[in-house]
């Protein structure tokens, strides 16, 4: 099973699921862009790749196929267009490997 950008998803996760995460730390840091953040995640479901899979979280059926790199991604475009600090800081929470994280951190 692939995702459009051509990785191949092991473990596949319902775009509900992959959410979850990025709509609890919105609503942390963000509130007002809670309702924006939703129909983002719409829309990045309606262009997801189409393909039946089984959530390997929530164990429900799902139609769309998208990988956790590209969902955060389109989340982080969406973001950065909208609060560029804001999606710095979901960038270094989410994007960036750890390591990367660690040395953003100490230079500040
Ligand atoms: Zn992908
Ligand atoms: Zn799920």
């Amino acid at each position: 099973m692939q995702c459009r950008c051509g990785l191949e998803i092991q473990k596949p996760i319902c775009i509900l699921c992959l959410s979850e995460k990025y709509e609890a730390w919105i609503e942390e840091n963000k509130l007002s862009l809670l309702n924006q953040y939703k129909k983002v995640v719409q829309k990045i479901s309606e262009s997801a790749r189409l393909g039946r899979i089984t959530c390997s979280l929530c164990r429900s059926q799902s139609e769309r196929i998208i990988c956790e790199h590209c969902f955060a991604a389109q989340i982080f475009n969406w973001l950065q267009s909208k609060e560029p600090e804001l999606a710095q800081r979901f960038a270094m929470r989410f994007l960036l490997p750890p390591e990367n994280y660690l040395i953003i951190k100490s230079k500040t």
